[in-house]
């Protein structure tokens, strides 16, 4: 394999390893180059493309429109919110385990980074969160979404506020410098402020396995996935403490890299026919399993700014 010019963006070593990967999930197979760090791991789209909306088409998950709560359902959700801090076993919902880990107070000033339609911040929102800003320059406009709740169509670097806590859900792997994204995290965070990354992980069993099959790749709009050695050097170096790393993956690393082996692309009528309802419980069993082992395919980085 041919060792490429450039560096790691995680950990600037010079060692990099190249190879092929095709765009699959809207089964275009435009052929483009990653390059994986010798040194800690990490991957790494060796050229950007000059025009990536191509790749995210007008359905994409996250321009949806919005679902709104009548004011019953907001009235339950602040209920729930509070009976899910106190402690009181409820079902919960999805984003239960790292808002629980996270604790914001209610007053608290939360950014979103890549909030897409804003659906995440509403369910704050709903759930009686107050302070509520999401940043996404790929949305049409700013729009005020409710009393405290505002998305911005702009970078949050480009922001003057300043935030007790910032979170990222699967944005941060679509921007293409880490460094320059933390720089931004850590100047608009207050000191002891809490940063959220939710994002895929280069050490997943799955891309040791399937390489450029792995799901999670998503080549190209995947511009960066790091390792967590690679992450954890460069989050250190850009002032935050790496408190703690959670893996969140789930059945898809396997569903959705079997699509890709059978050359599918990902749709969902595929995720929801090519597999039983057994083999679908199963991929989720061993998703659990991965995590427990620290081989899922994605984590929670919760990290903090020190000073
Ligand atoms: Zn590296």
């Amino acid at each position: 394999m041919p060792i490429s010019p450039g560096s790691c963006k995680f950990c600037n070593s010079s060692h990099l390893i190249e190879f092929t990967a095709f765009e699959r999930m809207l089964g275009l197979g435009d052929e483009c180059t990653y390059q994986q760090c010798e040194q800690c791991a990490s991957l790494q789209l060796k050229e950007i493309p000059q025009d990536l909306s191509t790749y995210y088409p007008k359905e994409y998950y996250s321009f949806e429109p919005l679902v709104r709560s009548n004011s019953l359902h907001i009235f339950l959700k602040k209920l729930r919110m509070r009976a899910l801090f106190a402690g009181v076993p409820i079902p919960e919902p999805p984003y239960a385990y790292w808002l629980k880990k996270l604790h914001p107070r209610f007053d608290d000033k939360i950014a979103d980074v890549g909030c897409g339609n804003g659906q995440l911040l509403y369910e704050l929102y709903a759930g009686g969160f107050k302070d509520l800003h999401g940043f996404d320059p790929f949305i049409s406009r700013d729009q005020q979404i409710a009393s405290g709740l505002q998305l911005w169509k702009k970078e949050i670097g480009q922001s003057s506020e300043t935030f007790d806590l910032i979170m990222m859900h699967h944005a941060f792997e679509h921007m293409a410098n880490p460094r320059e994204v933390l720089k931004a995290c850590f100047e608009r965070l207050r000191p002891g402020g809490k940063l959220l990354i939710r994002t895929p992980i280069a050490d997943a069993a799955v891309f040791k396995a399937e390489k450029e099959l792995w799901v999670q790749l998503d080549a190209p709009r995947h511009l960066v996935i790091g390792s967590q050695k690679g992450f954890r050097l460069l989050a250190e170096t850009e002032g935050f403490s790496l408190d703690e790393i959670e893996f969140d993956s789930e059945a898809f690393q396997f569903m959705g890299t079997e699509l890709y082996q059978r050359n599918l692309p990902l749709t969902q009528a595929n995720l929801a026919n090519e597999f039983t309802e057994g083999e679908k419980e199963e991929f989720q069993k061993k998703a659990l399993q991965y995590n427990l082992e620290g081989k899922g395919d994605q984590v929670c980085f919760y990290l903090s700014r020190r000073d």
